[in-house]
């Protein structure tokens, strides 16, 4: 071989090697190392994260103000938008279906309404964010580098007192639900209220309320305890066989309010396997914030401005001028009070996760839903300096991640596994209800598995003339109808 060839040969085989080993090219053929400036812990563990918040009011914002998520607005507006959700790392958020109490005689509607808000977006926006309904949703969606949407619905009197509209809820994606908002309903009592003697209460929970709770375990809907009154809360508890969560409270020991946890709630979480997601509201986090903008005085100016605005600006159809409408006037009022420091959210962080324990709490922000956030947290952009303090007061990559999101993907898991368990229970052992036959015609079992499931486990209702009429508007075939009744014979 001279030289040459010899030469040529080597340079093939270092060729070949180079091909084997792209990175160790990399490492060896750069001339000057470039220095990269090694990006801080606290970043790589935020950006690393399956993020989690479980409460944003923007439906309201989607579907009264016509705002697309797609808009980058300013802070003064609106606290998430797409862009924002990057600059954040959001991996998920449970958007709210709020409604006002003063929709009455339209909860449902108004509910529906809301839900499509969301889907609408979803549905803009197919490259950026994805629907989600259980936690393998939000993994996948993760996966993807998609935001994924959720809905939670605040105040049980949406369901207006009908099972079978909670069962619609959860069907058309609703995972959560807030047993009350701060207004008590026919069968829950809430916090916001339970101090007016005008409002009639049920010690806790009615009968309705508890069976609500154990529907919600059979379905897989998470039973949330915010805003609820601490008998509602206690009662929950007992009932529900799976963990339940506080979607957006924070730590009474540490700021007065009557909706945030005490520290014995915060135990009774721990022994539930629950987590209680962290509102970020100034006067749910600051003790000082809190004082000053409870000023009966200044709440009365307030409040009057709210309803002259309303006054002067009705809606020709008679229905109620919104949050929305009426949200500049509060976030306005909200302003005459300096804002609270970032580390009384980080005290509230800490504070229930030394009592509840580092496995039972997150973020709910509650964003778009409140006047007023802690100083450096404007927007959902923000979250990385939750992470950057939770770093600096010592907590590891594996703690902040739980935070963050691990914990709330755990109890979800739980919630769906409760309800896969608790659905096979019910078909094994129990004839089934008239509701268990609409629910299965409502997700298009076949006539003939109907019948088979009939005959297997008896049915416990007569077939009245009125649930005839109602299982034939839904279509449901004659030979059904016959198995009913030979069922109930048996
Ligand atoms: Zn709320």
């Amino acid at each position: 071989m001279n030289l040459k060839r010899f030469l040529v040969c080597l340079s093939l085989l270092s060729n070949f090697a180079l091909a084997q080993h792209p990175a160790q090219h990399k490492k060896t053929a750069k001339a000057a190392p470039v220095t990269r400036p090694k990006a801080d812990p606290a970043t790589a563990i935020h950006q690393s994260a399956l993020i989690i918040d479980t409460h944003a009011d923007t439906p309201q914002r989607f579907l009264d103000e016509n705002f697309d998520l797609g808009q980058n607005t300013p802070v003064s507006e609106g606290h998430i938008d797409l862009e924002k959700i990057k600059q954040g790392n959001l991996g998920a958020e449970f958007f709210s279906i709020w409604v006002e109490p003063e929709f009455k005689g339209h909860y449902a509607q108004r509910a529906m309404d809301l839900i499509d808000s969301v889907y609408q977006q979803a549905a803009r926006h197919p490259d950026k964010m994805t629907m989600a309904f259980s936690a393998d949703d939000i993994a996948r969606a993760h996966d993807q580098h998609k935001f994924a949407a959720l809905m939670g619905i605040e105040g049980g009197h949406a369901i207006e007192n009908d099972m079978r509209l909670l069962r619609d809820f959860y069907r058309v994606g609703v995972r959560y639900m807030t047993l009350t908002w701060s207004n008590t309903n026919e069968w829950a009592d809430s916090s916001g209220d339970i101090q007016d003697p005008n409002v009639k209460h049920h010690n806790g929970m009615t009968d309705f309320g508890k069976d609500v709770v154990r529907e919600m375990n059979r379905l897989g809907m998470i039973v949330d305890i915010s805003h609820v009154s601490d008998a509602t809360f206690y009662q929950a508890l007992l009932v529900s066989q799976a963990p339940v969560i506080a979607s957006h409270s924070s730590s009474r020991e540490l700021t007065n309010q009557p909706r945030n946890m005490t520290d014995d709630m915060l135990r009774a979480m721990t022994n539930n396997g629950g987590v209680v997601m962290v509102n970020f509201y100034s006067a749910f986090i600051d003790e000082n914030y809190r004082k000053a903008s409870s000023d009966p005085e200044k709440i009365k100016q307030r409040d009057a401005e709210v309803d002259a605005y309303k006054k002067a600006h009705p809606h020709s159809d008679g229905s109620p001028v919104t949050y929305e409408e009426t949200a500049a006037i509060e976030k306005k009022w909200a302003a005459q009070f300096p804002r609270p420091p970032l580390k009384s959210l980080i005290d509230h962080i800490d504070h229930i996760a030394k009592v509840a324990g580092i496995d039972h709490v997150g973020l709910g922000s509650d964003f778009d839903g409140v006047t007023s956030l802690p100083d450096g947290i404007d927007s959902v952009a923000d979250l990385p300096k939750i992470t950057q303090a939770l770093y600096q007061r010592g907590y590891t990559r594996e703690q902040i991640l739980k935070i963050l999101g691990g914990n709330f993907m755990r109890v979800m898991r739980e919630v769906e596994a409760t309800a896969k368990r608790l659905q096979e229970e019910r078909k094994e052992s129990d004839a089934l209800s008239f509701e268990d036959i609409e629910l299965m015609v409502a997700n298009r079992v076949s006539a003939a598995q109907l019948i088979d499931r009939m005959r297997q486990h008896g049915v416990n209702f007569d077939l009245t003339p009125q649930r005839r009429t109602r299982l034939r508007d839904e279509k449901v075939d004659d030979s059904v109808l016959d198995a009913i009744v030979k069922a109930r014979k048996k």
